[in-house]
């Protein structure tokens, strides 16, 4: 899920036993969308989906982070995933009258927390046959967080990540959302730093403000680039979640939860 709180202001540097707890969490959630990725065919609804992911992490033992998931001014999200279709950027909410069609794409994003620590990430899937420029989009996005991911390295910093990303999304022609991040994920799933997939070129001018933040070893964060074929303009439906294109265009939203090292970068959600 993308940054809508921020749940504790500190970084936590993880120690490798840490992160051994946290790569368990992270196998539940990529375990729970693999099982989403083979049911997700022409005909199923995104409830159906969500139940499957449910199922999955509570037969773990674990607990769904975004069910129940507070934010301001709106009712809590009331399911495990969070399913957003085409046009529909992030935080979609599974329905059981929301039925996938042959051509569509459904962003599947997951979280749960496992004996104290959380893992975090989504997958694009197309639903049967999907037209070859939104075969492209999915293609860029993967390509974009490949790369945030292959930049997460002590050296470098948040806004290095940050631009990498951007560069690869804006290269394919695409835009990025702007007013959602990646997160700091630890024992809850919003902490800092915040990590942006794009980053302003200006910055005393932007109304966006993001801190910029020097990669340490132990570092866990999840890089979630939300990349769109046509222009950024967002807006929340009614729902007061379900996060859209103005324009209508589609969009592709893939995540991993990650950690720095000394060495190489270690998906803890692979
Ligand atoms: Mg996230």
């Amino acid at each position: 899920m993308t940054q809508t709180r921020t749940e504790d202001r500190t970084i936590h540097l993880k120690t490798p036993a840490e992160l051994a707890m946290m790569r368990e969490a992270g196998k539940i959630v990529r375990e729970a969308l693999e099982a989403m990725r083979a049911a997700a065919q022409p005909g199923v609804t995104t409830k159906a989906l969500d139940r499957i992911a449910e199922q999955i992490i509570r037969d773990h033992g674990a607990t769904p982070v975004f069910l129940n998931y507070p934010k301001t001014n709106a009712p809590n999200f009331p399911a495990t995933i969070t399913a957003s279709v085409n046009n529909e950027l992030v935080h979609g909410i599974p329905s059981d009258s929301r039925f996938l069609k042959e051509g569509d794409i459904i962003s599947l994003d997951v979280g749960c927390t496992y004996k104290g620590y959380v893992g975090d990430a989504a997958i694009t899937v197309p639903i049967g046959q999907i037209a070859r420029p939104i075969q492209r989009l999915i293609d860029a996005t993967q390509h974009a967080l490949d790369t945030g991911i292959a930049a997460s390295r002590v050296g470098n910093d948040i806004r290095g990540v940050a631009m990498a990303i951007q560069k690869v999304a804006e290269s394919y022609g695409y835009s990025l959302a702007r007013e959602y991040t990646g997160h700091g994920v630890g024992h809850t799933m919003h902490e800092p730093p915040e990590v942006p997939n794009w980053w302003p070129r200006n910055e005393r001018r932007s109304k966006f403000k993001f801190q910029n933040v020097e990669l340490r070893a132990g570092m866990t964060y999840a890089i979630e680039p939300m990349v769109i074929a046509g222009r950024n303009d967002l807006r929340e439906l009614a729902d007061q979640w379900t996060v859209v294109t103005v324009d209508h265009s589609w969009c592709a939203h893939i995540e991993h939860t990650v950690a720095i090292t000394d060495g190489d970068p270690i998906v803890l959600t692979a």
